[in-house]
């Protein structure tokens, strides 16, 4: 049987896994980091089916109960990362394991990282950097920093450790969450702002103090969507998921759909994307040689 997994667990991941799962023609497993938007809702009246509102908890409990009666499968870890084997197949990497499939469909909701510094925007394409995969190959032999302190920011460390000449995690007054390995650095200080002149040069702290950097890497929270699609080089385009019709992504077996996609962020569509990114792939797995 081919696997799909499913990267979100609220009204999008959970009714792609309810189609999916009922052709009987996939193995669907989810993997979800805990929170959906959808919990903090306190009530839900403008969706179908409901006499009296609903807890945006409660529907989202009742969607993993009824996709947990069919037999989807369920892993709660939070991806960090996403690639393509040498067959084309992708990989999810999870802070704990990493799980190969037939295809994906990404449904992590609303980017929601990226914290309020000043000239952060300024000096995006030049220093300031969403993706390690993707840049950290023009920061061979330079010092580098990493603005995060959950387990994504200690994975992009990783990944730019293996080229530049210096990582350091800058926390912005937080503790780390994940244990960091000899050689990447960790400073917790609050951050005042990002300094260069056409390019990054170093960056401030707000008790006073600077570090010199070429880069700054932003992986705030847990990977969105875009960063994930970012990774394997799925377009995306002003923090979303660019997808068709059909919920396809501009990589082969590679779907998204939900708030991550954009539009209009309620649940209504997100169930809408998730459902047609399922039918898609049921028809797509007759044709595609990968699926
Ligand atoms: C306060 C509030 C009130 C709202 N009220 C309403 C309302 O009244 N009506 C309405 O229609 N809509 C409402 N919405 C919007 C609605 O909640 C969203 O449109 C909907 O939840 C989007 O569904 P989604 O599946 O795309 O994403 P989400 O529900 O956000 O689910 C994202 C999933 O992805 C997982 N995830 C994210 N990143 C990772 C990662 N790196 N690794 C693993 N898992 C990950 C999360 O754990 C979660 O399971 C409200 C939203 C908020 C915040």
């Amino acid at each position: 049987m081919k696997k799909v997994i499913i990267v979100g667990a609220g009204p999008a991941g959970i009714s792609a896994a309810l189609y999916l799962q009922r052709s009987g023609r996939f193995e669907t497993t989810v993997i979800h980091s805990g929170a959906s938007a959808l919990e903090k809702a306190e009530k839900i009246e403008n969706y179908y089916g409901f006499a009296e509102p609903i807890t945006g908890k409660q529907l989202c409990e009742n969607g993993i109960a009824g996709a947990e009666r069919l037999g989807v499968s369920f892993i709660r870890e939070e991806v960090v990362s996403l690639e393509y084997d040498m067959e084309m197949r992708p990989v999810v990497h999870t802070d704990k394991g990493s799980y190969g499939a037939d295809a994906v469909i990404l449904a992590t909701g609303s980017a929601r990282r990226s914290i309020p510094l000043p000239s952060v925007h300024e000096f995006e394409g030049k220093g300031v950097s969403y993706c390690a995969v993707c840049d950290a190959f023009f920061y061979r032999g330079r010092d580098v920093c990493v603005i995060g302190s959950g387990e994504y920011a200690l994975h992009e460390a990783r990944t730019l450790a293996a080229v530049a000449k210096s990582v350091t995690i800058l926390t912005n007054g937080k503790e780390m969450s994940a244990a960091v390995p000899e050689g990447i650095a960790v400073d917790t200080r609050r951050l005042a702002g990002i300094t260069g002149n056409d390019t990054v040069s170093g960056v401030d702290f707000a008790e006073g103090g600077s570090l010199s950097v070429s880069g700054v890497f932003m992986a705030v929270g847990v990977a969105g969507s875009a960063e994930l699609a970012r990774k394997v080089g799925a377009e995306t385009e002003n923090g979303k998921i660019k997808v068709n019709d059909k919920m396809q992504t501009t990589l082969p077996g590679l779907y998204a759909a939900g708030d991550c996609t954009g539009g209009v962020l309620q649940i209504y569509k997100a169930v809408y994307e998730g459902a047609s990114a399922a039918m898609s792939l049921i028809k797509d797995s007759e044709s595609l040689k990968n699926l």
